[in-house]
């Protein structure tokens, strides 16, 4: 019980602080990193933009798969 309090105190403040997510400036991008140095953007061609994360999810972009958990 404690465990699962912990896990959703973890998940809400995640999330309230992770608004704003990057991008590959490149049309055929479709993932987004919370972290501008992520090793997922590391062969970005284009420029690494900040957009927030509504946006990334309304241009159907996924999280990356070194930052899932
Ligand atoms: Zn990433």
């Amino acid at each position: 019980m404690k465990l699962i309090l912990f896990a959703l105190l973890l998940f809400s403040s995640f999330r309230c602080a992770k608004t704003s997510v990057y991008v590959c400036d490149s049309p055929h991008a479709v993932r987004y990193h919370y972290k501008p140095n992520c090793q997922g953007l590391g062969n970005c061609q284009h420029r690494v933009v900040e957009i927030s994360l509504d946006s990334a999810e309304k241009s159907n972009k996924t999280l990356c798969k070194w930052e899932r958990r």
